[in-house]
């Protein structure tokens, strides 16, 4: 598992507005950092420029002391997995969408993959259940089964380095804590970014930063900021 790190980090859309102004934080291999903040606050942009899906325009985003810039698109989408904050399914069953990327699996292959992942336990959405749910549309699931499926298909790519980004946002909370230990539990030994609306939904992170309009304005573990209000 590698080190992620990103040193004075400068990005903005629109280069009149800022989003990202000096953006520094490290993740130990095989740790989890959070990010919390309000939304607009540029979270979301740290882990689209992790994945290079823009480029950054000041500072650096190293992975194992690798500059991303020189790393391959495809090597970075192989140890890179994503669940994004709103997730888009293709409208195929289930156990397709959780294929997806795994080019030439079947959908029988994928099934076992994701058994003996215990990946169906992200799919397995009650009063469903996993057989009734893994031969469903995509298009068909509710807000908080889709973020399972996204979940599910994620994990089953097994990769080093994890962004949750907002994963738990379309579950009920009951659901969410449930979900929420078991993405810790797939979080552990890998690198693993979380972002979050709130405080209270995070909670095993080695270190959680507050992120106001593109900046860090606080950084520490859960006590430590629960204790400064
Ligand atoms: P957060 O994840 O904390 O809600 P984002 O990183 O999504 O924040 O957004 C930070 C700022 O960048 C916001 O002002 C948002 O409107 C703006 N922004 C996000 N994505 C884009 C985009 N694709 N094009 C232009 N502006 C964007
Ligand atoms: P795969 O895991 O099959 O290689 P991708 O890496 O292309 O798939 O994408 C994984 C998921 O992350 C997809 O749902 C995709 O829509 C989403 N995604 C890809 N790039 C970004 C990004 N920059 N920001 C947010 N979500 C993304």
């Amino acid at each position: 598992t590698p080190t992620v790190r990103f040193e004075d980090v400068h990005f903005a859309y629109d280069p009149a507005r800022p989003v990202l102004q000096g953006v520094s934080f490290t993740i130990p291999a095989g740790k989890t950092v959070a990010v919390v903040g309000p939304s607009g606050a540029g979270k979301s942009t740290l882990s689209r420029l992790l994945y290079r899906f823009y480029d950054l325009q000041g500072g650096r985003i190293t992975i194992a002391e690798q500059d991303i810039r020189t790393v391959t698109q495809d090597s970075l989408r192989r140890a890179i997995g994503i669940v994004p904050q709103d997730t888009v399914l293709f409208n195929d069953t289930v156990a397709y969408n959780i294929a997806y990327g795994r080019t030439g699996a079947s959908q029988a292959e994928v099934e076992q993959a994701a058994r003996a992942a215990h990946i169906h336990a992200f799919i397995a959405a009650q009063p469903k259940g996993y057989d009734t749910m893994v031969g469903e549309r995509g298009l068909k699931l509710s807000g908080g089964e889709k973020q399972r499926v996204a979940i599910a298909r994620t994990l089953l790519k097994n990769p080093p380095i994890l962004i949750f980004d907002e994963a738990t946002s379309a579950l009920d909370s009951a659901n969410e804590r449930a979900i929420q230990a078991e993405l810790a539990s797939a979080a552990q030994n890998k690198t693993t970014l979380v972002i979050a609306h709130r405080l209270s939904t995070v909670v095993d992170a080695h270190e959680i930063l507050v992120m106001e309009a593109g900046r860090i304005v606080e950084r520490g573990t859960h006590a430590q900021l629960l204790a400064h209000g």
